[in-house]
Formats: structure tokens, sequence, C-alpha cells
């Protein structure tokens, strides 16, 4: 399952992260195994015609890591790195990042190896309506639950929710989550993960006395997680100094002007050819001097090549797995402080689980009430993450990990182990 070289399997760094916890909580061997353990991968070829005519063959997953909690929840990813590696580790995460939020969930992910930016509308669908079709019997809304990730959007919600209702002949909209409002998407859903890192990077600012005005921030992706963060950045009166995408960075110590660069973005499909800041490369953003570092991109982004040379004092990891261990352990000796993916970027699934209860309950909040829990669920697990992490004398990861690892296993021990 994993890939050969152990520097390139990202499942591997998760489980580096995991044994640190483990070890500290005295975890027995048997559950040790078990919890490092994908409970079920599915691995499906996806056949569709492209607009041309011709017939072409991409790869699909769905990891369903752990259902101690609940059905396994999670996006689905389409992107060109798209691995069984990488999904499975994605998958791992989620069961972590729905424990240390405490939500009725276990973790899942999935994938599509493919570069949507090259795909018609058209395309889009059929692939995925072919990669729904193929789930149909393992996903639901208490089995598993999908939602957007990287490259996936609330139109591909809509269809997957379609060709799902359509195979089972049941309105459902609760089997995926991240859908357009108008077919039970839940208001707020878009903005939650941007919410949820801004939420927990201004706590942690006021804990260590930045003040928002006087704060300079570097935000390493711009879609939307990265985007969505600026703004809740920008209008908390921080300075947002660098930001980047796949098409490089920019940097403007001024602060750049967040309403203009999204609106060049959303016109552009990217930031290339955006003049309102120094062009530097997409990785130099990491190294901007900053007080507050967001990734909010891809896996394997801080390294131990230039962890040494990050300003920041705080990362808010808005990417999942964007810190290699060795950078982490770096970031530790220098005093730096990281709020980990797991707690940081779990505002998305938390309103994720807001709307597959509103589309259960067929009743739907207003935005300030689905604002207000988010908050709420967000700053008290972040404070007893904060309170274990000065009781063991962890960084606030270990103490995340430990959080989560205790709840699943909580779960797991009453449920007794079908073995
Ligand atoms: N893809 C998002 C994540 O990594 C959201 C998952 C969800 O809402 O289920 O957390």
């Amino acid at each position: 399952m994993l890939t050969a070289a152990r520097e390139v399997s990202v499942f591997g760094d998760a489980i580096a992260y995991f044994n640190e916890a483990a070890s500290l909580l005295d975890l027995e061997a048997g559950m040790r195994r078990l919890l490092t353990k994908p409970s079920r991968q599915i691995i499906f070829s996806i056949p569709f015609q492209r607009d041309s005519g011709e017939l072409e063959v991409y790869t699909g997953y769905r990891v369903q890591y752990n259902f101690a909690r609940g059905p396994a929840k999670g996006g689905i990813r389409y992107h060109p790195g798209v691995t069984l590696d990488e999904v499975t580790a994605l998958a791992f995460w989620m069961t972590w990042k729905c424990a240390v939020v405490d939500l009725p969930f276990g973790g899942g992910k999935g994938g599509v190896t493919c570069d949507p930016t090259t795909l018609s509308k058209g395309e889009l669908e059929r692939i995925t309506r072919r990669y729904a079709a193929e789930l149909v019997e393992v996903v639901g809304p208490d089995k598993d639950v999908p939602a957007p990730d990287v490259g996936t959007t609330p139109q591909i919600m809509a269809w997957f929710f379609d060709t799902y209702s359509m195979h089972t002949r049941q309105h459902t909209p609760s089997v995926v989550t991240g859908k357009p409002l108008e077919l039970g998407g839940s208001r707020g859903r878009v903005e939650a993960t941007g919410r949820g890192v801004s939420l927990v990077a201004l706590a942690q600012m006021a804990e260590m006395g930045i003040e928002p005005k006087n704060a300079r921030i570097a935000i390493q992706g711009f879609g939307n997680v990265g985007s969505v963060a600026a703004k809740m950045f920008a209008d908390r009166g921080c300075s947002i100094v660098g930001i980047s995408d796949v098409s490089g960075g920019y940097y403007n110590e001024r602060g750049i002007d967040i309403a203009g660069a999204t609106a060049y973005s959303q016109e552009h499909h990217s930031l290339e050819g955006y003049r309102g800041g120094d062009r530097v490369t997409n990785q130099a953003i990491l190294e901007t001097p900053c007080d507050v570092l967001v990734p909010a991109a891809l896996e394997k982004q801080l390294t131990v090549e230039n962890a040494p040379r990050v300003h920041a004092k705080l990362i808010v990891e808005g990417a999942n797995g964007p810190t290699t261990p060795e950078a982490d352990h770096i970031f530790h000796e220098r005093g730096i402080v990281v709020i980990p993916d797991i707690l940081a970027n779990a505002g998305g699934v938390t309103v994720s689980y807001f709307e597959w209860a509103q589309d259960r309950a067929g009743y739907f909040w207003r935005e300030s009430e689905v604002n207000e829990r988010l908050a709420e669920i967000m700053l008290e697990n972040f404070a007893r993450v904060r309170e274990l992490a000065a009781t063991r004398n962890v960084p606030y990861r270990t103490a995340a990990y430990m959080l989560a690892i205790n709840r699943v296993v909580q779960s797991m021990n009453i449920r007794g182990v079908y073995a």
C-alpha cells in the first residue's frame, strides 16, 4: 500500500505523528495496529468519453479509514498527484480531524487522478457520475459521506448526489456535503474552512500578544481555504503581505488588496498576471517575512530544507499535511507555534456535519446560527487541545492527536472490536 521510498510516502509521515501521540497515551499494541491500518480501500477504473468522442480511463479511489464514531467522512480530490498512498493519508487525517472537534463521524477520503483544469464541464460531469456510480453500495448517509476537497466543487457534489439518488431511487441529499444551497447545502459551508482557520489563528494570536492590526500574514494557496482565510484576516485589520497559487507568489509589504486579488483570481481562474505585489515563487511565500504563515495548498510544503528559513512565529495549517515530521521538529526547536491541520482546518467538516444534520432533519439554519455554532465547536476544542498541551508539555499537534485518539479509542473500547 505504501510507496517504496519512505520519503515520498504521505501516509508514512502521517503515521509518524500518530506514533508520537500514541506512545504518550500508552496505547496497547493491538489497538495501535488497528488504528494504523485503513478499514477499507477501494480502487476502480473510471472510463469516460472525452468531448472528442475518445474513450479515456482514469483511476478512482475511496478509502474508509475508520468507522468507530460514525459513518466515514471526507472529501473527494481531483488532482494529478492523487495516489492510494495520498488518499489513505487524507482518510487517516479525517479520522482524527472529526474526533478532535468531536463530530459523530469516522474518517474517509476519495480521489480521482486527473487534472480538472484541463477537463470540460461535460467531461467532469461524466467522470463524477461514473465515480459515484462505482461507489453506490458503499456510500450513504449512514455509511460514508463525501464532500469537496482540492479540485472539486459544489457542482461536483450536486452530480454525486443526483447519481446516487437516481441509483437508489430516493432523494438523498445527506449522502454528500458541500452541495449548492438549492440542493440542501448549508449556509456558510463554502467559507467554513477558511473561517475556522482564521478563528483558531486569531485565538492563538491573542494568546501570543500579536495584535491583528500589527500582524503580517502570508498565505500559500489561494483557493477555497486560503482566499477566504485571507478575507477574514483582512476584515480583522491584519495585513496580508504574501499570497500564492500554482501560478506563483505575490509579495507586498504594504499589504495585498484581498478583495481585488480574489476578484482577479475568480475572473482569471488563477493569480497569473496579478499586479498587486512583487512576483516571487510559490515556495518563496513560505519564507516571506511575516508573523503568521498559513500553508493552505497541498502536503509536504514545509520540509527540512525550508523550515530553518521560515520567519513566522505562528503557523496555521489550512492544508492537510503541509508540514513533514522533520520540519515540525525544527519548528518546535525554534519555538515556532504550529496549529495542526486536524484542528486548524476542521471548520469545513464541522459545517459539513451541520449540513448532514440539516438535510436529515429537512430543516435549515440561518447563516449566523451556522457561524456561531462553528466558532463554539472550534474554540471549545482548541481550548481542550491547549489545556492538554500545557499539562503534558507537548506541542499542539501531539495534544490534538492525543485528544482525538483518546476519543476514537473510547468509542472502540465501548463497542468492542468484532475480531
Ligand atoms: N475536504 C475537507 C477536509 O479535508 C472537508 C471534508 C468534509 O467536509 O467532509 O477537511
